[in-house]
């Protein structure tokens, strides 16, 4: 029986009976990793943990969408304050690259900054991991925050961008993801073949559906599995090894 976790899943954008599935279907021993985007979904991914004990949940606000207002971001980390033993990391954050992307030229960047800081503090205060979205030219801006405040436990979710910031990321001891496209993308591919191993977790952003052999699927964690056969045959390592190496680094950085 393989042990899985998955590292960065949206279990409660599953609807109850496709969680039932996930996890009493399944023939591997399976924990995730269940990041939120925003209060509501918060709330019920610390609703999931408590039926399913293999859950672990993290909370946060998903930066891909209009920033709230001030109530709404205070009532958020209200409650994640009387939520904190009960919370495994503060994710999903960081920038909006793709929302940006969309509205080019008249896009304030400036309050997600602003929130993603107050994230990042809440995590130094409450010593939680944090799992963030920030791809390419966003890396640096997040890697500047999180050096401001001494970050050490930092996941940077689906992780992609240029040699440059790969190797900010590795000198500074960051933890990087991949998704089933890594069976696919040559931009993944390019990446994890000299990240370090022991940096490295799988993830597969669920329901997030994916493309090649996966293509109108159902995303399910058990596509991990796929994964790291990818990554193995990618690094030229036992696909066992590999297993065993990415299941003990997300237990270390999400478990202690
Ligand atoms: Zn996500």
């Amino acid at each position: 029986m393989a042990k899985i976790i998955d590292s960065h899943i949206h279990l409660d954008q599953y609807d109850d009976d496709a969680i039932t599935e996930i996890f009493n279907r399944t023939t591997h021993q399976l924990s995730v990793i269940s990041v939120s985007n925003d209060l509501d979904s918060c709330k019920r991914n610390l609703d999931l943990s408590n039926v399913y004990p293999h859950v672990r949940p993290a909370f946060g606000f998903h930066p891909e969408q209009s920033l709230p207002g001030d109530q709404v971001i205070s009532e958020l980390f209200s409650w994640m304050e009387l939520h904190k033993e009960e919370m495994s990391a503060v994710g999903e954050v960081g920038l909006p690259y793709y929302l940006r992307k969309k509205h080019s030229g008249i896009f304030q960047i400036e309050g997600y900054i602003e929130l993603l800081e107050a994230f990042i503090k809440f995590a130094k205060k409450r010593d939680k991991p944090i799992a963030l979205h920030a791809v390419y030219d966003d890396a640096p801006i997040v890697c500047n925050l999180l050096e401001k405040h001494s970050i050490q436990k930092a996941h940077f979710h689906w992780f992609k961008g240029e040699s440059a910031i790969v190797r900010r990321l590795i000198s500074n001891g960051y933890y990087i993801s991949f998704t089933p496209d890594i069976i696919y993308e040559r931009e993944i591919q390019d990446i994890v073949r000299y990240y370090p191993l022991d940096r490295l977790m799988a993830e597969t952003d669920g329901p997030w559906p994916f493309e090649g052999p996966f293509k109108g699927q159902p995303t399910h964690p058990a596509m991990i599995l796929r994964s790291i056969k990818a990554l193995a045959h990618i690094r030229k390592i036992p696909s066992e090894i590999v297993q065993r190496q990415i299941y003990d680094n997300t237990v270390s950085f999400y478990y202690n």
